[in-house]
């Protein structure tokens, strides 16, 4: 089902996961690679195209959720930088997330968008992972720098690192450590 409305996204209460960063992260092939599928999201999307949440029903158990890019809207008389409302609202009301994953492409230095988005979810209570994208593109040794350099900024503000995953869809790296936790957290809300 897609919306452009959150009021309009399905009334099931099934637990559903977020999955969301800047256009061009990988988050169309990560969603592909996750549900085995070649085009169930769309890759490489048109800048400008219409808005859409996604919802994707997996094993009739749970909702994958493509969010579209986050980016700052334009506040007219201030420089304040919030979020689309779009994006802010699919938070405020959906009950039924349990987790986001926020996207972030490995092979950049933390960039000031993708923590101030971290930084708003951790303000509104919503709990998020962390998944490195096209891990593909980097040798281990600097992998494990460019996560440390995030561990390091984000501890400058949390009192520890969320919860991350390193993922290569080319490679397929990381598509079991995800869905796994996924499983896990399922399984909890089941039990508890
Ligand atoms: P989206 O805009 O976030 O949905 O990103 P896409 O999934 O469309 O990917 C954007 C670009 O990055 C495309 O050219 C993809 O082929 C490329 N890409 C996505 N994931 C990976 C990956 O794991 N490794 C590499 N090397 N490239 C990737």
């Amino acid at each position: 089902m897609s919306n452009s409305d959150v009021a309009k996204c399905p009334k099931s209460m099934l637990p559903e996961y977020a999955f969301i960063g800047r256009s061009n992260v990988g988050k169309s092939s990560l969603i592909n690679m996750l549900t085995s599928r070649k085009s169930l999201a769309k890759t490489s999307g048109r800048p400008g195209k219409t808005q859409l949440i996604n919802h994707f029903l997996i094993n009739k158990n749970w909702h994958l959720v493509d969010l579209p890019g986050y980016g700052y809207a334009r506040v007219s008389k201030s420089s304040k930088k919030v979020f689309q409302k779009f994006i802010t609202q699919y938070f405020a009301f959906r009950e039924q997330l349990v987790t986001a994953f926020v996207l972030v492409d490995i092979r950049h230095t933390p960039q000031p968008i993708d923590l101030e988005f971290m930084q708003w979810l951790g303000e509104n209570g919503i709990p998020f992972s962390i998944i490195f994208t096209k891990a593909d593109k980097l040798k281990p040794k600097a992998i494990e720098n460019h996560v440390k350099a995030y561990k390091d900024i984000l501890l400058e503000t949390w009192e520890e690192m969320p919860n991350y995953f390193v993922t290569s869809s080319s490679k397929d790296i990381g598509k079991e450590d995800v869905l796994e936790y996924i499983d896990s957290l399922n399984i909890n809300m089941k039990t508890n």
